[in-house]
């Protein structure tokens, strides 16, 4: 069945939304002068505007459609759920079928030692949650003392103010007098920005160890958790050193503080594992979910607590915490039956195995284009960095952004949605793109490398910055 909606002309569209829409992280009058793009329709892999357009989506939406647009069977699951019981609240002893058998689902699919979970309705607000559970959860253990989370600089960890409190983006800091009390930020392992003449191992295990050394400064007695992405999303798709998170893990092991793992990105299959903790080999006590859990077809997101955690939670009192959406029934069914298409289909598997390395090995190629410094990968998800000289990593001479702005705006102008992160490009297709359109994603990619070097090149912006 084709579903077909009437809408008004673009135009009169572009108006209503500049008159009354106002967008997140936007600059709303440049926005309202250029036009919004109005998004109608979308399946697989592919956008269609107001227009009619075709644009092929190489970030999943907002890094969640994992399992592609358009799937029938979610619309079914919602659509059953909202007659059988549309909403009902899990706060005063009750419970529901969808909320339970989702639960039941995930603790299978999480790390062994990991069968809990804590829902919110997005990514933000389940760091919100983390950041008071783990505070509850020491006090709950006799020590009150341990308040403090270390997180990293450029991290994203959301928008809400305990969420941009934990990310590291200044800009968000500054609006609002964030971070909260009690959060403090080390560096990030970007090799490619701040590596200097380190070997990208070596840097690894270096900024590793800033989180020994900030917890033996702040003393152990006062920390309370670590929280990082396991490849950094929002901060560029930023890959880690081997060296990085071995280390990470040995620290807070050896140090009495509680791992987060923010897999709101990286979680249901991105990086070719359920989780990313698997394919980093590392053992969190939390692991905060949102995105690809429902692939964005309905908002959830939650916490995964370890059996330990959710074992001190459960003894220490009531937890006066939870959203009126804590475990909404029908984002649970409709989750549910997105993780039961993640699983039958094989889709995970088949980024492991097939699409991710066949993608990556395409990916790679691009670092014959003269703007194209590094081109890494992992699972499905992966960046470039624009440089005017590969060979010293050197930044460009305009301000940061600029470059990687133009080249967003060739790839629109080639109907490929790539994400710029300053002066660097990233990509995160659904899990289900094929290999053609693997090829077409790269062919794109390149014609937008080609057009925004000619571009550059014209108005003398191939300047390293010294
Ligand atoms: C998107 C994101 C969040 C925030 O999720 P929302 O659903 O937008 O609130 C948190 N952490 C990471 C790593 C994210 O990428």
């Amino acid at each position: 069945m084709n579903v077909r909606v009437n809408h008004p002309p673009t135009k009169e569209m572009q108006a209503l939304d500049a008159a009354h829409h106002m967008h997140p992280f936007t600059d709303g009058d440049a926005l309202a002068e250029r036009g919004v793009r109005v998004i109608t329709g979308a399946k697989g892999v592919m956008l269609t505007d107001s227009e009619g357009v075709q644009i092929l989506d190489g970030m999943a939406g907002l890094w969640c459609c994992n399992i592609g647009y358009g799937r029938r069977e979610l619309a079914d699951a919602a659509h059953q759920q909202m007659q059988q019981l549309p909403y009902y609240n899990t706060f005063f002893m009750t419970s529901h079928p969808p909320v339970i058998a989702l639960s039941t689902k995930i603790a299978e699919l999480a790390p062994d030692h990991m069968n809990h979970v804590f829902y919110a309705s997005g990514g933000s607000d389940a760091n919100d949650t983390n950041i008071r559970l783990v505070r509850h959860y020491w006090a709950a253990k006799g020590k009150p003392d341990k308040t403090v989370i270390i997180s990293r600089k450029n991290a994203y960890h959301g928008s809400t103010m305990g969420g941009a409190s934990l990310g590291g983006m200044k800009p968000m800091h500054k609006q609002g007098g964030l971070p909260i009390p009690d959060i403090v930020h080390i560096d990030q392992p970007n090799w490619w920005a701040e590596g200097g003449d380190l070997s990208p191992e070596e840097f690894g295990l270096e900024r590793a160890r800033q989180l020994e050394a900030k917890i033996a400064e702040l003393g152990e007695n006062r920390v309370a958790a670590f929280i990082a992405e396991p490849v950094q999303g929002a901060g560029g798709v930023i890959i880690p050193p081997d060296s990085y998170w071995p280390e990470i893990q040995r620290i807070c092991d050896a140090h009495e503080i509680l791992l987060i793992a923010d897999e709101v990105i990286t979680g249901f299959g991105r990086t070719g594992r359920m989780f990313a903790s698997e394919t980093y080999g590392i053992r969190p006590d939390i692991i905060t979910i949102a995105k690809g859990l429902s692939s964005g077809y309905a908002p959830i997101g939650g916490s995964i607590l370890s059996d330990e955690v959710a074992q001190t939670i459960n003894a220490g009192g009531e937890f006066y915490h939870g959203y009126t959406y804590s475990g909404h029934p029908v984002a649970c069914a409709v989750a549910l039956e997105n993780l039961r298409i993640l699983v039958e289909e094989g889709i995970v598997d088949r980024v492991r195995e097939d699409i991710g390395p066949y993608m990556a090995e395409l990916w790679r190629t691009l670092t014959d284009h003269p703007l194209v410094g590094e081109a890494k990968m992992v699972g499905l998800m992966g960046s470039i960095a624009l440089t005017p000289d590969k060979t010293r990593r050197a930044k460009f001479a305009a301000e940061e952004g600029k470059v990687g702005l133009r080249c967003r705006e060739r790839c629109f102008a080639n109907n490929l949605v790539m994400r710029h992160v300053g002066d660097r490009m990233v990509i995160a297709p659904p899990l289900v793109i094929t290999r053609h359109e693997v090829d077409i994603l790269i062919e794109r990619a390149r014609r937008a490398l080609d057009e925004t070097y000619d571009g550059l090149k014209a108005d003398g912006m191939l300047v390293a910055a010294d």
